[in-house]
């Protein structure tokens, strides 16, 4: 077996970007290798929603469709690797990358598919529920808790994202009809001006008082779920416990996965990464949402021939987004190729 595979695609990451960039760039009848080390942002996460025809499916399932699609129609030029590329250059017309097997991958172009980790507040028992009681997202999650009591965890250490999350406590997440509504502050004095501060409730405090939430400003000492696994239990310093099926948070901040992070260079991006750990499109800002926007202008990077999608470059993109951003970049991959292969005729 040869160790070194020369590629017209190399693509990292098999997550919904990943898959999605694949599929699309095989429909060229080019040759592509994809890697995929596994270790998929919502790892645990039971079922998964607002994935077209997929509602209510276990994630598992649907990469798995994904991966047989691609094994049943395009393994003439497509071969798939559960494994990880440990690093990645620009070389000569092109890219080189070794895997943790010590092959190497010359291609021509590359699709950056490596996802984003989430930073949760070193709370605990947080880790062990995130994506099962404690959710980040009405739309991936929030309808299931609909009509009982619900908590808002806000952190200390993300003042803008306390204020998007205050943002969409108002306007999205009150149609569920919560029965309680808790807002926990885990030490932030909201009583005080610096406290509503850092919580990002400057502007809200009146409304959110005015709207009956019950504030909790005590430390939290510990999340568990109750030994009859409805609920979540949650303590505090300085307060009674509370009992509520389901809690919001909003990551304190994302990174590239570790898998991800020795390859996302500024030398190989020709750019820093975003202060959300994501690769900078050519033309970055805030989109709609407060977040770098969800779908980009498009999945380039700052150097040709490099593209990213899904969470690798914006860290709001659900599945849908992401199978969108894996198709332009796919797509985009094979009109380079085609540019270029004109350029020498
Ligand atoms: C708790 C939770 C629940 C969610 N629920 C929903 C939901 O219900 N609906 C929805 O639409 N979205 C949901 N999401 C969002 C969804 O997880 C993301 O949109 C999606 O995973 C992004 O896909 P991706 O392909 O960019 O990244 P990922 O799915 O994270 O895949 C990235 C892949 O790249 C691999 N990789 C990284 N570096 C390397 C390397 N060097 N070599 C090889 N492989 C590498 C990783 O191991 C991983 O397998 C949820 C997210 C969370 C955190």
């Amino acid at each position: 077996m040869s160790l070194v595979t020369m590629v017209d695609l190399l693509v990292i990451g098999g997550g919904p970007a990943g898959l999605s960039a694949a599929l699309t760039f095989s429909r060229l009848k080019r040759s592509c290798v994809l890697y995929d080390s596994g270790l998929y942002r919502n790892a645990g996460v039971a079922h998964s929603h607002t994935i077209s025809g997929f509602e209510n499916a276990d994630p598992d399932d649907f990469r798995s469709k994904m991966r047989q699609d691609l094994k049943d129609y395009y393994s003439d030029t497509l071969e798939y690797r559960k494994g990880l590329i440990t690093s990645l250059k620009k070389s000569d017309g092109g890219f080189k990358a070794s895997d943790d097997q010590g092959r190497d991958v010359v291609a021509r172009k590359v699709v950056l598919a490596t996802g984003l980790k989430d930073h949760l507040p070193d709370i605990e028992g947080v880790t062990e529920q995130w994506g099962k009681r404690i959710i980040h997202c009405i739309f991936c999650h929030g309808t299931e808790t609909a009509n009982l009591p619900f908590a808002f965890l806000f952190t200390k250490s993300n003042s803008y994202m306390n204020a998007r999350l205050v943002d969409t406590m108002l306007k999205l997440w009150r149609s569920l009809k919560h029965t309680d509504r808790y807002i926990l502050t885990d030490g932030m004095d909201v009583e005080t001006e610096q406290g509503r501060k850092d919580a990002g409730l400057e502007e809200q405090y009146d409304l959110i008082k005015k709207l009956g939430y019950k504030i909790v400003s005590s430390k939290i000492t510990s999340v568990k779920e109750n030994s009859e696994k409805t609920s979540l239990e949650i303590k505090f310093d300085n307060h009674d416990p509370i009992s509520v099926p389901n809690m919001l948070l909003f990551p304190e901040r994302f990174t590239p996965s570790s898998d991800a992070a020795p390859l996302l260079t500024e030398e190989l991006l020709g750019a820093q990464l975003q202060a959300w750990g994501t690769i900078a499109p050519p033309s970055s800002g805030l989109g709609a949402s407060g977040m770098p926007p969800r779908m980009g202008d498009d999945p380039k990077t700052n150097v040709r021939g490099l593209f990213w999608a899904g969470n690798s470059g914006s860290a709001a993109a659900n599945y849908t987004i992401s199978l969108a951003q894996g198709q332009a970049a796919g797509g985009m991959a094979g009109d380079q190729l085609g540019e270029d292969d004109l350029a020498k005729l």
